[in-house]
């Protein structure tokens, strides 16, 4: 038995006459960069999203570090996230100047710790001021919706109301996730989202979305976008993915060269047809794995909490004091043919790259725990039944004692 940890082959064998008509149609089109492809798909994720603009970009690190300048981050600044992500999250803050300040993780969710962001807040921002009359450098947070579960942004966002900090979600892992609030944000009437429930990235000052293959919404190549309903961040993030201007030649800050490319869009807009089913199969998907696994004592699967609906970028399952290690459990589903990762080996405040901020091992337990205990299984719409039972049954005949 072989099982990748992602079939985009079987995926586009599903949709191929479609997906090869809207390329066929770019091509013949002649429009290659922006235009009427991207503006389309941006409407179309805006109204998927329930939010007011969408602006494409060449990928979700831009997209995050695009959303970041658009929101001010200045060097000398600290924006607040999570170490149990991908590099991307903090080295957007590091490439606006500013600096990545870590908060450590719920075990549970694998995000952001809104207790213990609290805490923080709390201590840099009262203790700073009181002491030094000056205003804190902190400026935002940016929660990582990670394995494509919304973090808890209730009181994430109340917290930022509170200290007057932008949010920039980090929504690469979660699109078509939804969020149920306690509050009542007002959202657009379109189903599913009403009034208490929201979409991962419909909430903060800015979130950021990835288009990389293996995401949920994957394109054949990179991409990203920044969605926000504010029109003058909107306006921002268009100037900087393209070189600055509103007007061609006529440059009013320094930006980049991040598109997203038009026959990207167009594919994009293929698959955001199919987007609900294919997360439906995947929320079936985990769910038969969750009912296979459940027996099994030294596995945890994903918690799914209260206030969300999980869209299983990863089905990531939790190894607890069994009889192999994480890693020894990855060798030997990898000897079987079963293909699996790691998201995230080293958390962020372990990494070389990160040495000079001066944490150290044992600043965040949660997400250091995490890191020798997570294990993402196969996990996309055309895994069949079968394949699934197979994986556990690998999987309980390599952890379980006997
Ligand atoms: C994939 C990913 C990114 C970066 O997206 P790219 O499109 O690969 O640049 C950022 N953050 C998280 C959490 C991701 O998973």
């Amino acid at each position: 038995m072989t099982v990748p940890l992602v079939d985009l082959k079987a995926q586009y064998n599903s949709i191929k006459e479609e997906v090869d008509e809207a390329i066929s149609r770019v091509i013949h089109s002649g429009q290659f960069i922006l235009g009427s492809e991207v503006k389309a798909f941006e409407e179309e994720v805006a109204a998927y999203l329930g939010v007011k603009y969408a602006v494409g970009v060449a990928s979700g690190t831009d997209a995050l570090q695009l959303g970041l300048l658009a929101c001010d981050i200045k060097p000398g600044d600290e924006v607040i996230t999570t170490p149990f992500t991908f590099i991307a999250t903090a080295e957007a803050i590091t490439q606006c100047g500013a600096t990545p300040v870590f908060v450590d993780i719920d075990p549970g969710t694998y995000n952001i710790d809104p207790q213990k962001l609290a805490g923080l807040l709390e201590k840099k921002l009262s203790h700073r001021s009181r002491i030094t009359h000056h205003s804190s450098p902190v400026r935002a947070i940016l929660p990582v919706h990670l394995y494509g579960q919304p973090a808890d942004m209730d009181p994430i966002l109340e917290l930022a109301k509170e200290y007057n900090l932008k949010v920039i979600e980090d929504c690469a892992q979660s699109l078509g996730a939804l969020y149920y609030s306690n509050q009542s944000p007002i959202t657009n009437h379109s189903s599913p989202i009403t009034h208490h429930a929201s979409r991962a990235g419909s909430l903060g000052d800015v979130a950021c979305l990835s288009f990389f293959p293996s995401k949920v919404l994957g394109a054949y190549g990179d991409g990203g976008m920044v969605v926000t309903n504010d029109s003058k961040l909107a306006e921002k993030v268009m100037m900087l993915r393209n070189h600055g201007c509103k007007q061609k030649y006529y440059h009013l800050v320094p930006g980049f060269n991040s598109r997203l490319d038009s026959l990207q869009a167009a594919i994009l807009r293929v698959k955001l047809r199919h987007l609900d089913k294919w997360l439906e199969l995947r929320r079936q998907k985990a769910s038969l794995y969750a009912r296979l696994l459940e027996p099994v004592d030294d596995i945890e699967p994903p918690y799914v909490a209260p206030y969300s609906q999980h869209v299983f970028n990863y089905y990531t399952i939790r190894l607890r004091n069994s009889r192999i290690t994480r890693n020894e459990l990855q060798e030997q589903l990898h000897a079987e043919g079963i293909a699996t990762a790691i998201y995230y080996p080293l958390s962020l405040h372990l990494q070389e790259v990160y040495k000079s901020l001066g944490y150290k091992i044992g600043d965040f337990p949660n997400s250091e725990r995490a890191q020798e205990e997570v294990l993402s299984l196969p996990i996309y719409p055309e895994l069949t039944e079968e394949q699934i039972e197979n994986i556990v049954a690998a999987v309980k005949r390599f952890v379980s004692s006997d």
